[in-house]
């Protein structure tokens, strides 16, 4: 049964912003952060699309995320290290762990090891072990891929970056780590921060988180819902709950099938914009939790059943909305069908 609503997903787009961040990755290379379901776009399609450009390394956050792309045979890395529920997962061996403290550490040196990854902390103070754990010795013994480290400022221009990369450099040799990466996204566009492999995730899908990428990445996902209803809102009258909209004049209303329980937010309300050709059009009213309205008064033929597209561009998006980018990529809900073009 189709949907009323849709992800209209380009998969050229994609492939070209990965191959964008695998040139501006120099002689790195480039993986692909795929987690919280490909940033809501869809892992499994995300995966086989950029494995089949070239991409060979993959981050998702947890066990489950990981099983769902075992049938892909990647190789996989799940950032958030292993519980001892993981462990079984672990062994049957269609992903590695990011080990992030010591005692996922002694964890998975009881179990016999096995390669691994490992994350070490250098100042965001997130998840990782730190340099002193290192120093000390607590790696000792690991097969180690890759030390990984994760910027806290990459999309701004903080003196934190070039700190917590001299930190990481400092790490270089000290592990058995065949690799050393750093970078996300906006690491990316940062110069000397790649060493041997980037971790992109936002940029991949249409997210632009520095303003060196602007005219480099182009957008991935646009939301598309059918209109329910059209009616005329006479003058005076309101559209939608709190009656936030009054019409000034005669208004022609489209009532579309989209709300904020598929990830359109309520900071929409009376600031999206909409697209039908290449007609812009405001969103009217507060966003419902299943409905939107949107002015269709320059737009006289859509009608019942016809499809809406909402703003693409995700810097444009989050502006209007006060959400991050990150935010209205991976809210997109299951209600969308995920089409791919
Ligand atoms: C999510 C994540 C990334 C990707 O970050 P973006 O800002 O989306 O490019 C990279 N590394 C780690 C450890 C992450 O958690």
């Amino acid at each position: 049964m189709p949907a009323p609503l849709r992800l209209r997903l380009d998969g050229d787009a994609l492939v070209q912003n990965w191959r964008t961040l695998d040139r501006m990755s120099g002689t790195a290379a480039c993986g692909a952060a795929v987690k919280a379901n490909g940033y809501g776009l869809g892992a499994i399609e995300v995966a086989r699309r950029l494995a089949k450009a070239g991409c060979r390394d993959f981050f998702v956050s947890n066990w489950q995320e990981a099983a769902e792309l075992a049938p892909l045979g990647l190789t996989v890395s799940v950032l958030h290290g292993v519980r001892a529920e993981d462990m079984p997962a672990a062994a049957a061996g269609f992903a590695r762990p990011v080990l992030n403290t010591p005692t996922q550490v002694a964890r998975w040196k009881a179990a016999g090891g096995g390669a691994c990854d490992v994350m070490v902390d250098t100042g965001i103070n997130r998840l990782g072990v730190s340099a002193e754990d290192i120093a000390g010795g607590l790696l000792d013994g690991l097969t180690i891929e890759t030390l990984m480290s994760h910027l806290a400022c990459a999309d701004e221009d903080s003196p934190m970056n070039a700190v917590q990369r001299d930190r990481f450099a400092a790490l270089a040799g000290r592990t058995t780590a065949k690799r050393m990466s750093l970078a996300n996204s906006a690491g990316i566009a940062l110069d000397g921060y790649a060493f041997d492999l980037t971790r992109p995730g936002l940029a991949l899908y249409g997210g632009i988180p520095r303003g060196d990428l602007a005219n480099a990445i182009q957008p991935v996902m646009t939301i598309e819902a059918q209109i329910l209803q059209r009616r005329r809102v006479s003058a005076g009258e309101t559209v939608g709950y709190n009656a936030i909209w009054t019409a000034e004049v005669d208004t022609d209303v489209a009532v579309v099938n989209l709300g904020y329980a598929d990830g359109y937010f309520r900071g929409f309300s009376n600031r999206g914009t909409a697209w039908a050709k290449d007609a812009s059009l405001r969103v009217i009213g507060r966003v419902s939790m299943d409905l939107v309205a949107i002015s269709v008064a320059p737009m006289p033929l859509l009608t019942e059943g016809d499809w809406i597209g909402f703003e693409p561009d995700l810097p444009l998006a989050a502006a209007a909305s006060g959400m991050s980018q990150y935010e209205l990529l991976t809210a997109a809900g299951d209600r969308f069908d995920r089409k791919w073009i």
